[in-house]
């Protein structure tokens, strides 16, 4: 008995787990957690700075550096730096092998993640997950890859949330908490008299543009449209001012100074500094050496604006954009947003202005506060989640160990009919005898559209007590539970179409900026008389022609029943969750085939190979410092 005692008494004890914020950027990083009180608190990192520069430097010795040492070291050795990861994630493999080896996106991104989990847990103890932050405007390949990244550093992904909803979940708990905490604000915990606000989040920050429309009505948070770039951030106006200065030297010297990598990164920094100092001031320096022969270049804030309108200008686009699928016009606004470092810029609030007619909210750290929405989002998750186990655990029936006929059927029919799509999937691949055409009756289509619970799986290594333990008070926990975000799809969704002449169509199933989770079925037709199979091939984009899209899967229907008239009825239903995670089941309607795909992407990471990077990245000793 004794023995048992002492063996129970070393085990882990229940505790709630732990689940961050991370703000995943493409120059910097911040992470936050829900405080006792219910406050979201930015993490320092070991360094005591609230960001983290998201630069890995892979030093020779095999240690892997991230952080500010990562940036100084890239003007002597740019060759073993990784900056602006975050731009190629999606892709196969980062643009440039470091040390003789191809390095898929995902597994640097965990690097990162990895430094931030460590010296979050050197001050929190130990991290169990993570929410993380990425553009709206991202899409479904760039999304997984983040979701892989976490999970090769050792995170359980609770959820990718999108950074303009992160961003307003930061601004509008603020106000929901301090109204709770008996201070008076706008927003009321679930006060059904309080007005709805609408808002626009302008979110620039070091790589990634996003605008983002919505409201803010008691506790529900519901994106009404959402609009960016992501090849589009401050890097962009620090390489303006980069080249302006090299053809200034160039016109002097007669020699360009970026043709020396060294020197090319020395001023990639001094243009980042002079455009931070542009900020503050009316005129800076920028230093360049070259060859020997010192330059200093003097750019005013007016010659640097002049430099980058046309940056500015594809904001600007956006915005207009934005503000017409949201289907609002500026006088419906309340409030408008900054977040991300570049806002700070004078120009982009002179914009602001200018375009909205309204002075921005630039109240909250623009680099905090998508970190913060994180943290929130994850407190909500973990809590709601706990609560939905703890209810489906007192529903639960005992299951009967051996399956229905039923259920084996059904099974085996999935089974079949779930074809691995391991090569790459070409949007024009689909030849005309297995494609699929208009339906002959014209188009019929179903949605529904639901808030469904999130019904994500969460790991059970540890025994898990109730989250709201980690909180001081039910006041707290009751503002977590009560809010509610709802989401829409930043691109259209669609199958490659043939029509009577053969030309190929993106017939679009859930276009843009609907709300999610959404469920769509769409009628098509076989495209020949006696067709035997049907590819149905799935593109992500809102162009007609689908070779403008991005092909992100395919599902096929084999053996279709013989003599089937052209036109047969094939229905396609596009299912898109919370977390934009898309289901496509098609069915041929007389035999009742079906042919059903999770999304399976040509660049992303498979299973495996996230596991094996896993193992790779646990081994390795990150450090924010060089010894
Ligand atoms: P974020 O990814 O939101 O941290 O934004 C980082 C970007 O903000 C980088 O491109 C920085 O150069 C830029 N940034 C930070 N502070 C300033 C500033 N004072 N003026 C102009 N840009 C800034």
């Amino acid at each position: 008995m004794e023995i048992v005692q002492g063996v129970l008494a070393m085990s882990e004890a229940p505790r709630a787990k732990r689940y961050i914020g991370i703000d995943l950027g493409t120059t910097f990083s911040a992470m936050a957690y829900v405080d006792p009180h219910g406050t979201p608190v930015t993490i320092p990192n070991a360094e005591g700075s609230l960001t983290t520069p998201s630069v890995v430097y892979f030093e020779q010795t095999g240690q892997v550096i991230v952080g500010a040492d990562a940036r100084a070291a890239a003007v002597e050795h740019p060759e073993l730096v990784v900056e602006c990861v975050k731009r190629e994630m999606g892709e196969r493999f980062y643009s440039r092998p470091i040390q003789g080896r191809k390095l898929p996106p995902p597994a640097i991104s965990a690097l990162i993640l990895k430094k931030l989990k460590q010296d979050a847990e050197a001050k929190l103890g130990p991290i169990d997950g993570a929410v993380i932050t990425v553009p709206a405007y991202f899409d479904e390949g760039r999304r997984q890859a983040t979701q892989a990244a976490g999970e090769i550093a050792g995170l359980e992904v609770l959820d990718v949330l999108n950074e303009p909803t992160a961003a307003s979940l930061g601004f509008a708990y603020r106000d929901i908490k301090r109204k709770s905490d008996g201070q008076d604000d706008v927003l009321r915990l679930a006060d059904e008299t309080s007005k709805a606000k609408v808002a626009v989040v302008y979110d620039l920050g070091g790589g990634t543009f996003d605008v983002t429309v919505l409201r803010i009505e008691g506790n529900n948070l519901t994106v009404l449209a959402t609009d960016g770039d992501v090849q589009l951030g401050g890097k962009d106006w620090d390489m303006k001012l980069l080249n302006a200065a090299a053809v200034a030297f160039k016109a002097k010297h007669g020699a360009d100074p970026r043709t020396d990598e060294h020197v090319f990164q020395q001023m990639l920094v001094a243009a980042e500094d002079c455009k931070r100092a542009l900020s503050a001031r009316d005129k800076a320096r920028m230093g360049i050496t070259f060859a020997g022969k010192p330059v200093n270049i003097d750019v005013t804030r007016q010659q640097f604006e002049d430099l980058t309108a046309d940056l500015l200008y594809r904001t600007e686009s956006r915005i207009v954009r934005v503000m017409e699928a949201a289907g609002m016009s500026w006088d419906q606004i309340d409030e408008v947003l900054t977040v991300g470092g570049s806002t700070r810029m004078p120009q982009v609030i002179k914009l602001l202005e200018r375009v909205t007619g309204k002075k921005p909210n630039t109240s909250l750290s623009p680099d905090e506060v998508v970190a913060h929405g994180a943290a929130i989002h994850a407190a909500i998750t973990q809590l709601k989640r706990y609560q939905e186990k703890a209810v489906e655990a007192k529903a639960a029936k005992p299951k009967p160990a051996v399956a229905t006929q039923a259920e084996m059927r059904i099974a085996e029919e999935e089974g079949s009919a779930l074809p691995m799509m391991q090569e790459p999937v070409d949007a024009n691949a689909e030849t005309v005898a297995d494609g699929i055409a208009p339906h002959p009756s014209g188009a019929s289509t179903t949605t529904t559209a639901a808030i469904a619970a999130d019904g994500s799986t969460v790991a059970e290594a540890i025994i898990e007590s109730n989250p709201s333990e980690q909180y001081d008070s039910n006041d707290a926990t009751d503002v977590l539970r009560a809010i509610q975000t709802h989401n829409v799809n930043a691109h259209g969704l669609g199958v490659v179409m043939t029509n009577e002449d053969k030309t190929k169509v993106n017939s679009i199933i859930v276009p843009a900026n609907t709300l999610l989770p959404t469920s769509v079925t769409r009628r098509y037709g076989t495209v020949v008389s006696n067709q035997t199979s049907v590819s149905v091939i799935i593109v992500e984009g809102e162009a007609q022609d689908p070779s403008q899209c991005i092909p992100i899967g395919k599902c096929t229907i084999e053996k279709l029943p013989w003599g089937l008239r052209k036109g047969s009825t094939i229905y396609v239903t596009f299912s898109y969750d919370n977390s934009g995670r898309l289901d496509v089941k098609a069915m041929e309607a007389t035999s009742g085939a079906t042919a059903s795909t999770a999304i399976d992407r040509t660049n992303a990471m498979n299973q495996v190979e996230i596991s094996e990077a896993k193992q790779v990245v646990e081994k390795m000793v990150v450090s924010g410092k060089r010894d």
